[in-house]
Parts: C-alpha cells; structure tokens; sequence
C-alpha cells in the first residue's frame, strides 16, 4: 500500500480525553477512532492488525476442531428469562432496546444461551457429539468504567467457542486441549513471555476457571504469579487453602497486576438442563449435554500487545500481527531517480508475497521516520540516494533499533514471506498426542 493513498493521518497528540496509553498511540497512528468512551472504530491499519490476530486465533481454534459460525448480536429475552440471566439485577452489564411493538431484545453480552438453544436442533445422540462451534463476533457490555482503551470497551470483539461433550471426561479432555491452542494464541501475538495460566473463580459447577492473564502495569486485576511453575492465583480466589491445594507456596507467589485476555469456564449442565439440550447416549438414556465456554478478546489483545511493547516513540508490533512486513522509506523527494527506485523495489518486495507499506508522500525525512516509528512496522526500509549509489538499502529493525546497511540485492533474495500457517511445531506435537 502507498502511504500516500492512505486516509488516515498520524498526529502527535492524542485526544485529551483519552487516559490510556494503548488507545493514545492507536489514535495517534491512525488505527482506531475514538467513538465514544470505550466505543472505537477500525481503520485501515487497525483492522489489519486485528484481522492478522483473528486468523492466529481463528486457526488455533480449528486445530483443535472449532467450527466457525456467526450469531446475531440481538438477543432474544425469553431464552435469557429461561436461566435467569435476563434481569439487570442479574446481570448488570446488559444494553437492551425496544422494538416498535414495544417489545424488548437484549445485545449479547455472550451466547451461551442462544447458542444452546440453537444447538438442540443438531444435537439428539452421541453420535452428534462432541462438537465445537466458536464464532468472532462484536459484544456488548454496559462497563461502569471505561478508562482502559480498546482493552474495555463497550462494543468490543470477542472470540467465543462453547464445547458440548457427552461426559465430563471428555470434557475435560477439550479444557485441557483448549489450554494449549491458547497459549499458542498468546506465543504466537508475542505475548508468551508474560502471559500466565491463572486459578480464578469458576462458578457453581467448577472449583475453578481458568484466566489468561498477562503482566502489566495497565492491568485491572491482581494476581499471584508462581514464575518457575509458569501458573498463577487470582485475588478473587487466593486464599490459604487454595495456595496449599494447588502444590504452591506462598513465598514462591509474587503479587502483579494483569490485563486478562482470555478466560475458559466448566459449565456442566448449567445450560443444557434449563434449555433442554440432551442427548441419547449409547445405552439408550437421555442425558444432559455437558458444557464449556471459552472466551478470547481479540481488541484487549491488541491494546494489551501496545500497552507491552511500545517505546517512548510509539508502537512495536510483533511481525506475526504487523499490519504491514516492511516499511519503505523513500527519500526520493527531490530526486525522481530515488523515488522510481523505490517503486521498483516495492514491487519486487510485493511480488514475492511480502506485504509492504510504501512512504511515497511528499514530507520530510524526520516526518516519515518519526511516523514510521509511531505506527511501528517491525523493518522499516531506507531508500535514499545514498543508499542507492552504494547498492544498499538501510535495514532498521523496530523493536531493538538496529541499523544495518546491507547489500540491496543481498537483502531482497534473503527476503522469505511469512508462512500463513506457522503454528508452533512443538504445541502442535503436544495437540497431535
Ligand atoms: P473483565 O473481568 O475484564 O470485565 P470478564 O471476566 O467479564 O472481563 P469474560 O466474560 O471472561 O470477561 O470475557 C471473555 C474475554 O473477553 C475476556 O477474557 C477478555 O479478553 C474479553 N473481554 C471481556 N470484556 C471485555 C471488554 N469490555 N472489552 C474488551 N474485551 C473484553
Ligand atoms: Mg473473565
């Protein structure tokens, strides 16, 4: 793409209004648009970035037997009346609107319940299970506060998958699948480092749940963190027992605040039994379909990635998630040979399936590197005239600011596009056994 077709524009001040520093630094390189409070929208280079982490996640999930579907976002109150979850005093997050007929429907805030009742028309035997629709969808949620950017918002984007097994050992057997295509989800968007497998509160049917919390000073909740054991507590459940019945020490236990990117959950019969979701098992019994929920965040993701890897100059994106491989920089302003070069080498670069964002607008070179900087492409590319007549091209890598001068050529044939599929070889075996 040419930078100079590209609506968006950079600024070097973020709104006033706007508290948190992953959203400052997405509106400032011209990512998202601030709606409202907790309400943002998509531009070109942001919805690249979320695209690329929907595709990790949405792979991962497939590896483990996830099918895509789509739900409605309006929701249907009756099925909410059937498990209680339709009043306020229930659950306080609910938006809710009013037909003409003056009936009212609700804006899923999740879909366990819709989903479930979807599901008794596919599902009547133990042949038809187990079986794993997830979908990536927009959610809603009325937060009380919305000061954290696009990690909370009020419209946001969800990745939910509910699992319908027969008993709960094959349950079971899935939860513990889910756990490593999560953490692939969390390697792979360059967040595997920090994040951290945490005991949280499960709700009626499971001692625990199970929360993907990564480290960060911009998180909301507090956790304890066991860095040899890769596990950590919730405060919500750390309490003495607790810290002895998972085998943990509280010396061993540092107390960190966390942004939690995913969270998965042991229904049971929770909502299989209320909305009639049973199956006929193999010995000619009916049963009720035992249930999971699992849900991911592909927004708080990305707020959660710029909050963990952005410098002082702007944001640092993982290639694995960058909206572009390569940023060229051409500094051919005033010298029409420079700029036909870089067009050729943007071509070139193009054709071999290397996905390149081309700095062809008429502005000065502090301008466009200082905006390269901000938007945060992980190899940003020099041609200038300089450059040119030596044969090279100037190589600056984003995350550790290196600078190296390479042989043009060299560097072009060394260049390999990134496989669309590089899902982990080592989490892959684990799923594979
Ligand atoms: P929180 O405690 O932060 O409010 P939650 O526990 O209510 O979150 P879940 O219902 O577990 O959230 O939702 C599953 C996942 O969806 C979360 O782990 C998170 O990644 C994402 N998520 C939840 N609420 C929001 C939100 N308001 N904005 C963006 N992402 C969200
Ligand atoms: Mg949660």
């Amino acid at each position: 793409m040419r930078q100079s077709s590209l609506f968006t524009k950079t600024r070097k001040e973020a709104p006033k209004d706007e508290v948190s520093k992953n959203a400052s630094l997405l509106i400032r390189g011209g990512f998202v648009h601030k709606e409202a409070a907790g309400v943002y929208s998509f531009l070109p280079l942001g919805l690249r970035v979320l695209e690329k982490i929907s595709n990790i996640i949405r792979e991962e999930m497939d590896a483990i037997g996830g099918q895509e579907i789509l739900m409605s976002s309006l929701q249907d109150k009756n099925i909410w009346e059937t498990t209680n979850r339709w009043d306020d005093s229930v659950v306080d997050v609910w938006f809710k609107t009013t037909l003409k007929s003056g009936a009212v429907m609700g804006l899923g805030f999740t879909h366990e319940e819709p989903l479930t009742r979807l599901m008794t028309n596919h599902i009547n035997s133990y042949k038809d299970l187990p079986v794993y629709p997830y979908q990536i969808q927009n959610k809603f949620r009325n937060e009380v506060r919305a000061k954290s950017g696009v990690m909370r918002g009020r419209e946001f984007i969800m990745k939910d998958l509910y699992s319908f097994s027969r008993t709960n050992e094959e349950h079971n057997e899935f939860y513990e699948k889910s756990k490593i295509a999560y953490m692939n989800v969390f390697d792979r968007v360059g967040l595997g480092g920090t994040t951290y497998i945490t005991f949280a509160s499960g709700g009626v049917f499971a001692k625990y749940s199970h929360e993907f919390q990564t480290i960060s000073d911009a998180g909301e909740d507090i956790i304890y963190v066991d860095e040899d054991k890769k596990i950590a507590i919730n405060e919500e459940v750390y309490t003495d027992k607790v810290i002895s019945d998972l085998g943990l020490s509280k010396e061993s236990l540092i107390e960190k605040k966390s942004i939690e990117v995913g969270n998965i959950f042991s229904l049971g019969t929770k909502f299989s039994e209320p909305l009639g979701l049973n199956y006929v098992d193999e010995d000619g019994k009916t049963k009720p379909v035992v249930m999971g929920s699992y849900g991911l965040g592909p927004t708080r993701v990305m707020g959660t990635i710029v909050e963990s890897l952005s410098d002082e100059k702007g944001i640092v994106w993982p290639k694995s998630v960058s909206p572009f491989d390569v940023h060229i920089i051409d500094l051919g302003n005033k010298n029409e040979e420079v700029k036909k070069h870089a067009e050729e080498v943007y071509q070139e670069l193009k054709s071999k399936g290397v996905s390149v964002l081309l700095d062809d607008r008429n502005t000065g070179a502090g301008e466009k590197f200082a905006d390269s900087d901000l938007i945060g492409i992980p190899t940003r590319i020099v041609i200038s005239e300089k450059t040119m007549q030596a044969g090279n091209v100037e190589v600056k890598y984003r995350s550790s600011g290196e600078t190296v001068m390479i042989s043009e050529r060299e560097y072009i044939d060394g260049l390999v596009a990134e496989p669309a599929n590089n899902l982990s070889a080592i989490n892959r075996n684990k799923l594979a056994g």
